[in-house]
């Protein structure tokens, strides 16, 4: 690969422990490591007195009485969730009962797969609904926090970032992870907005970010910037792939991934599918039918 992702997986951390890791955020990290979730869900605890939590995680009891240890005899007022996928919100609603604390979110618009793949990632939480649904530049504040809502789609359509303004730090959930390159799943995950939403947080300048899976990214510009280059080496990787003359993605991936674990050659076909249906809607591409994962693809002339 010629763009280097600057990649960081060293962290520092033990599951059901609390952690401050800086003057407003404490970090809880659950104990479902994985191929997509690194070393789990951290969830990350904003403030003192009354608190706002960012992705609860998954409804594991464990999980939750190490959350309530963490909260103690202070106030949890605001749950954040950045989108809908099993590691991330389920616990919210448990959470909420448990703490008086109101769920906020974007509405839930999943889209319909024409494809009926299955679900590769975490999988998605169908069940879970917001108190307070949220759009672009929402504010909330507690004494000495105040959080903003970013939509961020890409990852998901529904997917939200949180800045802590006080801070100059962004919780940006999936949409940008450190220990690797985030999943775009089609038809709910898609490229366009993703590379949009990658700007997006670009040009918002933060000193740190602080994903869910990993440790923080404390130059964002340029690691961001990274993911951008990458990604459109990847395009145009696709674009070498079909002007080669291969056709079918499972073919594409076996070539652009050598390099990476087998386990997720089946993700990487979707990632693929993304970029093909990025280059369809630019209208570079063609297919006949329902543009799924095994469909036949070629360059337009
Ligand atoms: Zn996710």
């Amino acid at each position: 690969m010629a763009y280097k992702i600057p990649f960081v997986r060293e962290m520092d951390f033990a599951y059901g422990k609390v952690q401050q890791v800086s003057p407003l955020i404490r970090r809880v990290v659950a104990n479902n490591p994985g191929p997509f979730t690194f070393k789990g869900t951290g969830v990350y605890i904003v403030g003192k007195g009354d608190l706002a939590l960012i992705d609860p995680g998954p409804d594991a009891p464990e999980h939750i009485d190490v959350l309530m240890r963490a909260i103690g005899s202070e106030r949890l007022t605001h749950i954040f969730v950045t989108h809908f996928h099993m590691d991330h919100s389920p616990a919210a609603r448990p959470l909420a009962e448990r703490t008086g604390a109101k769920i906020h979110a974007s509405a839930i618009a999943l889209k319909h797969d024409p494809c009926d793949v299955v679900r590769l990632e975490a999988g998605d939480d169908t069940g879970f609904t917001p108190d307070v649904v949220l759009h672009d530049g929402d504010r909330f504040a507690g004494p000495g926090w105040t959080i903003e809502a970013l939509t961020t789609p890409g990852h998901t359509s529904h997917h939200m970032a949180y800045a802590l303004i006080e801070e100059n730090a962004l919780f940006p959930g999936d949409h940008i992870m450190g220990w690797s390159t985030t999943i775009i799943g089609p038809p709910d995950g898609d490229m366009s907005q993703y590379l949009a939403s990658l700007e997006k947080v670009r040009e918002r300048d933060y000193d740190v970010l602080w994903p869910t899976h990993g440790p923080p990214i404390r130059e964002p510009r340029p690691f961001i910037q990274a993911y951008l280059d990458h990604r459109l080496e990847r395009e145009a990787q696709v674009l070498a792939q079909l002007r080669s003359g291969k056709r079918r993605i499972k073919d594409m991936v076996g070539e652009m991934y050598a390099d990476v674990d087998q386990r997720l050659h089946p993700a990487a076909c979707h990632s693929v599918l993304a970029h093909v249906l990025r280059l369809l809607e630019l209208g570079r591409v063609a297919c006949e039918g329902p543009p799924c994962v095994d469909n036949e693809y070629w360059l337009k002339r």
